[in-house]
């Protein structure tokens, strides 16, 4: 099915953009997939090599099954088929970081066969999309260009670092779901402790593969945009090149099927080198390697040890706690939010009010962690204490209004906020009589505008409410001063 709103208009007329997407994943993992080589990101150059890793001759690489746990694992929370028989290849090419002149990795037959994802996309709308395969295989070292005006230098921490290759089917069709799928597939590797998908740090790179063609046509030729390093660096790469493809095919040329790169200064594709065809590498099995064999009962142990993931989460948290399909997946998009969630709103008849703790999280928690540039986890505010904060909301003890003030000061100080309350003596005025005497003092003071309003003018009801809770500095149960006041106006 043809979505109209997919499509881009060109000279010819509309044009239909083919997605796919290839991302490395580096598995999390304390040593290397075939050496016990450390991994750890950012060490001092060359302090975590291995003779594996540095390629000498005659090391023989042995297999690390935690990272064929942590694969397996993937696949199985990207609803993928585990092939219980896979294989180990080489790839062969040189480079200057590839000091064993090949890179293992997994080609006819990978540990991960078809799975799943859904995206998340505006307007609570939803849309499957295929994964093609799972495999895993080796990085390659890095080459250091600035370290020297003449030389390079080539860091092999990295080599060796196990890297899940994870491919999706053709099956987006603009930038907004090739970022929804990328958000996705990283919210549910960070579930699942198999990779950290921090781009920054490169250990979740993507490679696009975009083509164009005329709505339901045959399949253009596809250019690979390699190494895109950012969410919004994908997005912005896929509008760029699906325009330069229609451009080129409408002036009469033809795409040659080739990689490319992004370049974020100038916001344009370029052409890195022309594609090389799988015949190139010569694929061969590793002799070093046997193939790899799983047990069926060890996949189903993995399996039923799986955390929940953010699908059926949200679908929990809207069931469980009564919230919009909206805010649950708001919620659930990061682990850390869900269990800071979890924690605020309590469970059993202690638990708080569902929809206003997601509210103070969504909008109020959100706010100043966004302001302060902290994540959930450096949050000064205890989840402990920010359930608390709704608790005194629920109990009348503070009205909504001082609540907010309590909260920035619990932001700033990270004290308790029954604390704060007694401090500053912002409980809730709830004695009748007590409200009842501001009234009367403010009804008093007021009487031309009370004759105003008795002879029609409606409006006025705002204004004594706001000057009998100007009087009592905003501590006037809301509920009550309203029930009060009209009766008080015979309204
Ligand atoms: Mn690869």
């Amino acid at each position: 099915m043809i979505d109209e709103k997919n499509l881009i208009e060109g000279k010819t007329g509309k044009w239909e953009v083919i997605l796919g997407l290839e991302v490395h994943a580096q598995v999390i993992s304390n040593s290397k997939l075939f050496s016990g080589a450390a991994t750890k990101f950012g060490a001092e150059p060359n302090t975590q090599v291995s003779l594996v890793d540095a390629g000498f001759p005659g090391m023989l690489p042995v297999i690390n099954e935690y990272c064929i746990e942590q694969a397996v694992k993937t696949g199985l929370g990207l609803n993928a088929e585990i092939n219980l028989k896979s294989v180990f290849d080489r790839k062969n090419y040189f480079y200057a970081d590839l000091p064993q002149g090949y890179q293992i990795s997994q080609y006819l037959q990978p540990i991960v066969g078809k799975g799943t994802i859904i995206l998340d996309l505006p307007e609570g709308r939803r849309r499957e999309v295929g994964i093609t395969r799972l495999h895993l295989e080796q990085d390659a070292g890095k080459s250091l260009h600035d370290q020297h005006p003449t030389k390079t230098y080539v860091d092999l921490n990295r080599s060796g670092v196990a890297l899940m290759e994870i491919v999706s089917e053709p099956d987006m069709r603009n930038s907004e779901e090739a970022a929804a799928y990328l958000r996705k597939l990283r919210s549910i590797l960070r579930y699942l402790g198999t990779c950290d998908g921090n781009m920054d740090e490169g250990s979740m790179r993507c490679d696009v593969n975009v083509s164009v063609r005329k709505p339901g046509g045959e399949l253009g030729t596809r250019c690979e945009i390699k190494n895109v390093n950012s969410i919004r660096f994908v997005a912005a790469a896929i509008e760029y090149e699906a325009r330069r493809q229609i451009e080129v095919i409408e002036d009469g040329g033809s795409i040659l099927q080739e990689t490319r790169l992004w370049d974020t200064n100038k916001g344009i594709t370029r052409s890195m080198r022309s594609k090389e065809h799988a015949h190139d590498y010569r694929y061969f099995p590793d002799p070093d390697l046997l193939p790899l064999k799983l047990d069926a009962d060890w996949v189903a142990k993995l399996k039923a040890g799986l955390p929940e993931l953010p699908d059926p989460k949200r679908t929990r948290f809207t069931s469980e706690f009564g919230l919009s399909d909206y805010d649950a997946g708001v919620l659930v998009a990061e682990k850390e939010t869900a269990d800071y969630y979890e924690v605020a709103v309590g469970s059993g008849p202690g638990g708080r009010d569902a929809k206003l703790t997601a509210n103070w999280v969504i909008s109020e928690l959100f706010g100043l962690l966004n302001k302060s540039g902290k994540s959930i986890e450096q949050s000064p505010v205890s989840a402990q204490h920010l359930g608390e904060l709704v608790g005194l909301i629920q109990d009348n003890t503070i009205s909504g209004r001082i609540a907010k003030d309590v909260f920035a000061e619990m932001f700033e100080t990270g004290k308790a906020p029954a604390k704060i309350v007694d401090e500053k003596g912002l409980k809730q005025v709830t004695d009748t009589g007590a409200i009842d005497q501001a009234i009367d003092d403010i009804l008093a003071k007021n009487a031309d505008k009370v004759a105003e309003y008795k002879s029609g003018k409606d409006k006025l009801f705002g204004f004594f409410v706001g000057q009998v809770m100007k009087a009592t500095a905003g501590k006037a149960n809301p509920a009550m001063l309203n029930e009060r006041l009209k009766a008080k106006l015979g309204a």
